[in-house]
């Protein structure tokens, strides 16, 4: 299929659709994924009690600081479980998603299409490659075109022979320091998206110096700032001034962990300081008396048991069922909603 008759389209993982058939879209969340690649041994023998535990309400207190010292925690690899917390998002007005699971965290492309089926949801499956801690031996041999090949593969005939495409390029992943490898990466990102007309999304490296540090690496490789999302931006610290700084190119800005508040301190763990659930709409009531009501997209980031309806958490549906009543108790307009949920994602995933 040529780039032009996607053009104007949005590809899910079932085919092409008219943009206006999207609707309600979380801008980044996580069908299925396993993030082994977090994983580390506690040193302590009593810590190491964690590790083989599921997760059940006797171990959750505890799991909460320890959530990369247990293998059960980092996994959403049930099909039949995994589909029935997402049609909770469908039940509660959700038309769909960008399921971000890129290489590395257990993309899984004929899942994607089951799933979609199950819940009546457009699903958009993303490309290209998670961070560093996931990168095969083999990627780092691999030349700059070859990566693009495979991700241009991957939107325009499908993922390896299943036939199921890429509708977006991410989340691409970062971590800080940058290497030359992440870099390259996002430069094939950027090649891709050019030559497919397909959007980008970021997981940012978690210093406020990367944001704009990935943005001109796609963007010096080609890559149009408006056909990408700058993801996490409620996860890392990144100062308000910064994210003005990413808006200012007319990139997506996208606040993609609602419903995450965890405030226990991981030791050994990332570099991450959650913001509660009232300062990601301080931060975008700020963004919109800005000016940038245009380009802020949303999504709860599901990627850990602990987020999922059946394990204590807000699920796929915790936007739509406590966020947006509480925008609307501070005086988002409708239209401002719509936007955010609607206009924003259907604009960026939209192919040029
Ligand atoms: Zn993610």
């Amino acid at each position: 299929m040529s780039k032009s008759e996607r053009t104007g389209k949005i590809q899910t993982v079932l085919g092409l659709i008219e943009p206006d058939d999207l609707g309600v879209t979380l801008a980044h969340e996580h069908s299925l994924i396993d993030m082994e690649i977090y994983l580390s041994m506690p040193e302590e023998a009593t810590e190491r009690w964690y590790v083989d535990q599921p997760v059940t309400m006797e171990i959750l207190g505890g799991l909460m600081k320890r959530l990369f010292h247990n293998k059960d925690v980092v996994k959403l690899i049930d099909e039949k479980h995994q589909a029935e917390e997402l049609y909770k998002y469908y039940l509660s007005g959700g038309n769909s998603l960008v399921d971000t699971t890129s290489i590395g965290i257990a993309r899984d492309p004929l899942a994607l299409t089951r799933m979609s089926r199950a819940t009546g949801l457009n699903i958009v499956m993303g490309a290209s490659y998670y961070v560093p801690l996931s990168y095969t031996d083999e990627i780092h041999e691999k030349s700059e075109q070859d990566i693009t090949d495979s991700i241009i593969k991957d939107v325009t005939v499908g993922v390896k022979e299943t036939g199921v495409k890429s509708g977006i390029i991410g989340e691409i992943g970062n971590f800080w320091p940058t290497n030359e490898t992440s870099r390259k990466i996002l430069r094939a990102s950027a090649h891709a998206s050019v030559e497919t007309g397909a959007a980008i999304s970021i997981h940012p490296g978690g210093h406020p110096d990367a944001l704009l540090q990935h943005l001109n690496d796609v963007m010096e490789a080609g890559a149009d700032p408006t056909r990408v999302i700058m993801g996490h931006l409620d996860v890392f610290r990144y100062s308000p001034e910064v994210v003005k700084e990413i808006a200012e190119t007319g990139a997506t800005l996208e606040f993609d962990r609602f419903g995450s508040e965890n405030t226990n301190f991981a030791e050994g763990g990332l570099d991450i300081d959650f913001p509660s659930d009232v300062q990601r709409i301080e931060r975008i009531e700020q963004l919109i008396d800005w000016g940038y009501e245009d380009q802020i997209v949303v999504a709860q980031d599901v990627c850990l048991k602990t987020d999922l309806v059946s394990h204590g958490g807000g699920g796929y549906v915790h936007i739509l069922d406590s966020i947006i009543p509480r925008m609307r108790r501070r005086g988002f307009s409708s239209e401002t909603i719509d936007k955010i949920l609607i206009e924003n994602p259907k604009r960026v995933l939209t192919f040029k």
